[in-house]
């Protein structure tokens, strides 16, 4: 049997256009080298609690459509996103309000806190940010980046706060407010029963083979279907024949303790330089408030999370989208246009730092251009 479409990847991207493509009268067939659809918002049952298995994924957007469309397949709880800081035993309150400067500088106002942070972007002679060093000090002063941005940072990304893009601090909102959600989106929230039913429910009705490396044995594969959505690595598809493209890769340590709460939250960031981790993942708490049942539960799932250079073989998790990897993606891009009967699409595919959100507006600005007629 040949297929219309041979999708690459079962994760977000790929799911949302094979669900489109069968809802559109195509036949589809997706395939993954993994053990398990969902990609790396794959949630695993422990103790019934769903385990964030690579990495925190809090659904959040300010995207109607895709908010309504992502409803289709899961309810969503109404948790918000609001991680501690552990800076060497202090802990302050994220993203950075009212309740971080009152802790970092004993101001009570919003106009004392933004005279403290004018201050000290005076005294850094800042006037155009050139990298995410000399923004994070325009945006919060050098008490705070050197508190609360420096150490994690250069943790994450494995580079100097100087040799980083601006734009990746920019993810972080700023707020003389007492408002301590992480994230400026209208919509919110984690899937009830976890993100692995909510893929299970994108893909009913499709035929999905796991364990099945498409590189490996690509010609076979071509071979099935008119055309293919490709959502790995861009550059591993071409075996990295212009180099290899920059990832970041995390890898978790996660335990199952048997106390019912280890830190009262979802996220606690380690902004020090020392502690190897980044940040520790208590995972109940996505799904469970302080009284909700599941607080019943007597045992807690945490992940400590340590990032890294990738290497070859480990998973690609965060493009690193500076300069040198912009220019060698083009270049995989311009020979990606080449393959007609293949779409590259999804964080790995366009090699982009892409929220769920925007995934999925990607593949539905895909799907409409793609399936129309
Ligand atoms: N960041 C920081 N301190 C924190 C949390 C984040 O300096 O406690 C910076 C860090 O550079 C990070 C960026 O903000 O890469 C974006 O953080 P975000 O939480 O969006 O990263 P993600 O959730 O995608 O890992």
């Amino acid at each position: 049997m040949k297929y219309d479409y041979l999708v690459v990847g079962a994760g977000l991207y790929g799911s949302v256009f094979a669900h489109e493509a069968k809802k559109a009268g195509k036949t589809v067939l997706v395939i993954d080298k993994r053990q398990n659809i969902a990609g790396n918002v794959y949630t695993e049952d422990v103790e019934k609690i769903h385990v964030h298995k690579y990495g925190a994924h809090i659904f959040h957007t300010n995207n109607k459509v895709v908010w309504d469309y992502i409803n289709q397949f899961a309810d969503f709880n109404r948790f918000t996103n609001s991680p501690v800081a552990n800076y060497k035993g202090e802990l302050y309150s994220l993203p950075f309000n009212m309740y971080t400067f009152n802790k970092m500088w004993g101001v009570v106002t919003p106009q004392e806190a933004q005279e403290k942070i004018e201050q000290q972007k005076r005294e850094a002679g800042i006037t155009e940010p050139k990298n995410l060093e000399e923004q994070a000090i325009s945006l919060v002063g050098k008490d705070i980046y050197e508190k609360l941005i420096k150490g994690y940072t250069e943790k994450q990304w494995g580079r100097k706060c100087e040799d980083l893009p601006a734009f990746i601090i920019k993810r972080l909102p700023v707020r003389l407010t007492f408002d301590n959600n992480y994230f400026n989106a209208l919509y919110q929230g984690i899937p009830i029963g976890g993100y692995t039913k909510m893929v299970e429910n994108m893909l009913e009705g499709i035929e999905v083979r796991l364990n099945v490396n498409y590189l490996d044995n690509k010609e076979e594969y071509d071979a099935l279907a008119d055309k293919i959505v490709y959502t790995g690595a861009i550059d591993e598809y071409f075996e990295y024949k212009l180099g290899c493209l920059e990832y970041r890769s995390v890898r978790f340590e996660t335990e199952v303790l048997d106390i019912d709460n280890f830190q009262g939250n979802v996220a606690v960031n380690y902004t020090d330089a020392e502690t190897p981790w980044t940040r520790i993942i208590e995972h109940k708490w996505f799904e469970f408030g302080k009284d909700d049942e599941g607080n019943d539960i007597p045992k807690t799932v945490i992940s400590r999370e340590y990032s890294s250079e990738w290497n070859l073989g480990d998973e690609p998790y965060y493009p690193v989208n500076d300069e040198k990897n912009g220019e060698l993606y083009k270049k995989y891009k311009e020979l990606s246009m080449q393959e007609d009967h293949v779409i590259f699409g999804g964080r790995l595919g366009e090699y982009k730092y892409y929220d769920m959100d925007a995934v999925i507006a990607s593949a539905l600005s895909m799907c409409k251009e793609e399936l129309k007629g």
